[in-house]
């Protein structure tokens, strides 16, 4: 097993820092172009979820770990921001906090369907841990 650990400022531009980084720790497992864009993705979306609605107000440190077990990659993304109070309901297409509507609540749906699996723990005031996992590399077992 292969693990790896940052602290991220939640701040926009570390966005796309995360995504590299992630890029390049999955390179490890051999991906295709698709399921690394898939990865990247999914961690933009669980990145800038704890940035802007984990942390409204001040800012706050993300933390990004990734682990490689065989062919299988799990990223966690944590946040010490407000929390979820109801995350099966944030987790419904479509459904945004946003009041400004330049959001499309579709940040879960895409984790969901870019990653084999997507496990949300959050208790309001402490924060919340985003967890994903994918198998790299279809091959049979
Ligand atoms: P989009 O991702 O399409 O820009 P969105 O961020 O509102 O819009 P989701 O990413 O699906 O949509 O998240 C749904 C809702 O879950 C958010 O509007 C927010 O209320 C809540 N949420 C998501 N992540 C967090 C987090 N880390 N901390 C607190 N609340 C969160
Ligand atoms: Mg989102």
């Amino acid at each position: 097993m292969e693990r790896f650990r940052m602290e991220l400022e939640s701040r926009s531009r570390n966005e796309e820092f995360a995504q590299i980084v992630a890029a390049v720790f999955m390179g490890r497992l051999d991906p295709t172009v698709e399921e690394m864009e898939d990865v990247k993705t999914a961690v933009s979306e669980a990145v800038t979820n704890a940035e802007i609605h984990g942390y409204p107000q001040e800012t706050g440190v993300i933390e990004m770990e990734m682990e490689i077990e065989e062919a299988d990659l799990t990223v966690r993304i944590r946040d010490r921001g407000v929390g979820i109070a109801d995350v099966r309901q944030a987790m419904e297409p479509m459904f945004t906090t946003d009041p400004g509507g330049e959001r499309s609540g579709m940040g879960f749906s895409f984790m969901e369907a870019f990653m084999d699996e997507v496990r949300v723990e959050s208790e309001v005031g402490k924060g919340t841990l985003v967890t994903m996992r994918k198998r790299i590399g279809r091959r049979e077992p």
